[in-house]
């Protein structure tokens, strides 16, 4: 079932939107060489337990440990926080992290660079955030969700890159995952037509080499069959009358 959101509910959820933004930022500045998935973890559930009627979304969600995902470099999502893993410089790290904030939630996500990277890394970077803005352009009122896909799609695939399809983006608000199901391929004016009060997470996830996906033994982490790197950037977005709006920019 689609739950589309009044605008007193769409406010509720760009406060929250607001101290996720707030925490992504938080946890972007403490990427360096040296530090562990798990301390960045630790930046984010600190930042957001400070703001009162804030939690982190990811805690105890499925039975999730951590507070933000931690995805480096091959792994595409759902990366574990752990002391073990340490960033190196090169590397990237996938940064994915949600607030529930007075009865809803958002979700957002970024990329970034530990120190200087490759020059492809840094493309894939730069063409994933892209194809998020794309697709975001495409999140208007009479447009379809394929319309979205179409236009992740496009900005993808014209770089040379690939768009994983096992995983997709979705409805959210009252639970952290709603209808409907928000795939970052597709054909425009296919799927559900957009309309004022859906809210949804938008988040391509884009390889250097193949669209494949397979899943760790920790039952969590999912990296590329080839082994390519993988960049993933979200936002969560409310269609409104006008247009759109995005509630968790900076
Ligand atoms: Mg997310
Ligand atoms: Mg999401």
């Amino acid at each position: 079932m689609i739950q589309l959101k009044s605008a007193r509910e769409i406010e509720l959820m760009a406060e929250g939107g607001r101290i996720l933004a707030a925490a992504v930022q938080r946890v972007r500045e403490a990427v360096r060489p040296g530090v562990s998935t798990l301390e960045l973890d630790a930046v984010a559930e600190e930042f957001i337990r400070s703001h009162p009627g804030a939690t982190p979304a990811f805690k105890g969600l499925y039975g999730f440990t951590g507070s933000i995902c931690a995805s480096i470099n091959q792994e595409i999502v759902h990366g574990i926080p752990s002391k073990k893993r340490v960033l190196e410089q090169g590397d990237i790290i996938s940064i994915d992290v949600g607030v529930a904030y007075r009865g809803y939630f958002t979700d957002s996500a970024t990329t970034v660079p530990v120190g200087a990277v490759d020059p492809e890394t840094a493309r894939l970077l730069e063409v994933t955030e892209r194809s998020l803005a794309a697709g975001i352009a495409a999140a208007v009122p009479g447009n379809h969700l394929g319309d979205i896909g179409a236009a992740v799609q496009q900005v993808v695939e014209g770089a040379g890159f690939s768009v994983v399809r096992d995983l997709v983006g979705h409805g959210i608000g009252v639970e952290f995952h709603e209808e409907p199901q928000v795939p970052n391929y597709g054909k425009p004016k296919r799927g559900l037509k957009l309309v004022p009060g859906l809210t949804i997470a938008i988040e391509p996830m884009v390889n250097v080499g193949g669209p494949m996906t397979r899943t760790l033994p920790d039952k969590w982490t999912i990296v590329t069959v080839d082994g390519s790197r993988s960049a993933h950037f979200e936002h969560t977005v409310a269609i409104t009358e006008n247009g759109n709006r995005v509630l968790t920019a900076a």
